[in-house]
């Protein structure tokens, strides 16, 4: 995947069948089925692939028992359907997980344990295995440190876990594998409106201020939390449909939280969920639901809901957890579709939206991860009919996405990287093998991997979505920039201007995922 290249067909190609604004997991999903389909797709995202929201999830690809909770079986059966699609066409992004929940009354252990019998039937012919009822001492030999003073034992289960910022490269990879232009650091700007119907897009490319217009028969809104920015390009007298909610992650070292499965608390103070997730060689926990008036690129955790997620972790597991322990700290927003009247975000339901605006682009926003897939093929159906497309069939339940592999050895540090790996121990055989810091377990070569043939533009992208050095130990990465920078540089035949700026610039970002 290379942007010259991709830049070249944008600039020779009159007409597009679909325009996707957006290169999130909804974007990104939509483009894979679009140019799946054998459609001519293009799609712009104004920064990097998975820069917003879908780099800082909590790595789960879920029913969602909160959702089995609230009564909500169809969501859940679909998700199910979804994690266990995933789990299959992406096996080396996304792998299955146990998770443990513990029980602290009696009829919690009766209630969870039966909840996740039907979670399991509801995954019908894609279960990842039956759930379990453990007893007091089974839950403590899971979760190490687990306060025993009240607990009556405890429920496994099984769910996907996965890498989000991996599995968004893996799908932009795929678009080009199947023909479709994807270009990041590429913003829509504008519209173009013929006769008061959106036939086009202007598009500003950020990395050179070069602008252009891409014309196409359906144009897809997949902005995530911005949806609102581009709509009103389209309807200015639009009132606002999405209503962010904030939530954060710590990340900590392993002995924190030892061990390969992850902590679910259902239910805590204010309602929602805690999890602990192993993630690469670090766990995150987390999250919160707090409520933004407006959607940044870049947000930032507040204090309160730091303080939030080590109280609650340290109430439920005695390892000792600390603030000056925190690795790395990641805020995301999601994107709620707003419904009147309710003001509490975590009340709203996570299910996505599909409407038509004005002008007749296609809107899509909410939704999860885990159902990317299933939202792509609605919105591309939606495609077809709004703009009056040829019928092709949705190819993506079974299309293997990019870097698929037969046999994934968890073990090996490049795993993520499916079929590239052996391209990527190539380069380190070649002299490119120096670690990129000692805390780190990444090496020169998926920097050099990652500007060749992931369309990594600036350090960030490498240190934050190739790799995930800033979101697991914020001080390696700031520590590794300059030695990055160095090698992109020569890469891509840069000058030390743009590596000076270019770390400014990571400074300046890496500074929000410090705790002072
Ligand atoms: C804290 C948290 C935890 C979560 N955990 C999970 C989980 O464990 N499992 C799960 O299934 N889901 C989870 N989710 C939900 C999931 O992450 C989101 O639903 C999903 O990532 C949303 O993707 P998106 O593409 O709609 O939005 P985004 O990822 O935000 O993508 C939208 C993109 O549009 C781009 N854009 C905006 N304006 C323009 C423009 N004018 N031109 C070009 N591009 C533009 C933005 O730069 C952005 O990259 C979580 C969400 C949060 C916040």
């Amino acid at each position: 995947m290379n942007r010259s290249q991709q830049i070249q067909q944008l600039k020779t190609t009159n007409h597009w069948d679909i325009i996707i604004i957006g290169g999130g997991a909804t974007g990104l999903g939509a483009a894979v089925d679009a140019a799946g389909r054998g459609y001519k797709t293009l799609l712009v995202e104004q920064h990097d692939f998975g820069k917003g929201t879908s780099s800082r999830s909590t790595k789960l690809i879920h029913g969602g028992v909160r959702y089995l909770q609230q009564g909500n079986f169809r969501l859940v059966r679909d998700a199910l359907r979804e994690r266990g699609l995933l789990l299959k066409n992406a096996p080396h992004i996304a792998h299955r997980l146990k998770l443990v929940l513990p029980a602290y009354r009696w009829w919690e252990k009766l209630y969870y344990g039966l909840g996740l019998k039907v979670y399991n039937f509801l995954s019908a012919k894609l279960s990842l295995g039956p759930s379990e009822i453990l007893s007091i001492k089974k839950t403590q030999e899971y979760i190490k440190g687990l306060d025993g003073k009240r607990l009556i034992g405890g429920v496994a289960y099984y769910d996907g876990q996965f890498d989000d910022a991996r599995l968004c490269v893996s799908l932009a990879l795929t678009v080009a594998d199947v023909s479709g232009t994807i270009l990041n650091y590429c913003k829509v700007s504008g519209l173009i409106h013929d006769q008061g119907k959106v036939k086009g897009v202007v598009i500003k490319d950020c990395l050179t201020n070069e602008v252009y217009e891409a014309r196409g028969t359906v144009i897809i809104n997949a902005t995530g939390v911005f949806v609102d920015e581009v709509l009103r390009m389209d309807d200015d007298g639009l009132t606002k449909t999405v209503s962010p909610s904030q939530g954060i992650h710590i990340v900590v070292d392993k002995k924190f939280f030892p061990g390969d499965q992850a902590l679910f608390i259902p239910r805590t103070d204010d309602g929602r969920v805690l999890f602990a997730v192993p993630f690469h060689d670090k766990v995150i926990i987390g999250t919160t639901d707090t409520s933004v008036d407006t959607a940044v690129i870049e947000p930032l955790p507040l204090e309160e809901e730091v303080e939030f997620v080590i109280n609650h972790f340290n109430r439920y597991v005695h390892t000792g957890l600390q603030r000056s322990d925190i690795k790395s700290v990641f805020a995301g927003l999601r994107p709620l579709v707003k419904l009147p009247g309710k003001k509490k975000t975590a009340l709203l339901p996570r299910d996505h939206t599909i409407w038509v605006s004005k002008g007749g682009m296609i809107n899509i926003s909410g939704g999860k991860w885990t159902t990317y897939r299933k939202m792509a093929q609605e919105v591309i159906l939606k495609a077809h009919y709004e703009g009056g497309l040829a019928y092709t069939r949705c190819q993506t339940e079974t299309m293997k996405l990019h870097g698929w592999m037969k046999k994934v050895d968890f073990e090996d540090p490049l795993h993520y990287y499916g079929s590239d790996a052996a391209a990527i121990r190539y380069l380190q055989h070649q002299g490119y093998s120096q670690l990129i810091h000692p805390a780190l377990s990444y090496t020169i070569a998926e920097v050099a991997w990652a500007v060749l043939n992931e369309m990594a533009m600036t350090v960030e992208d490498v240190l934050a979505r190739r790799t995930r050095a800033l979101f697991l130990d914020a001080k390696a990465a700031i520590e590794a920039a300059p030695l990055v920078a160095n090698i992109m540089m020569k890469e891509m035949n840069k000058d030390e201007a743009w590596k000076e700026q270019q770390l400014k610039d990571f400074y300046k970002v890496a500074e929000g995922y410090l705790l002072k």
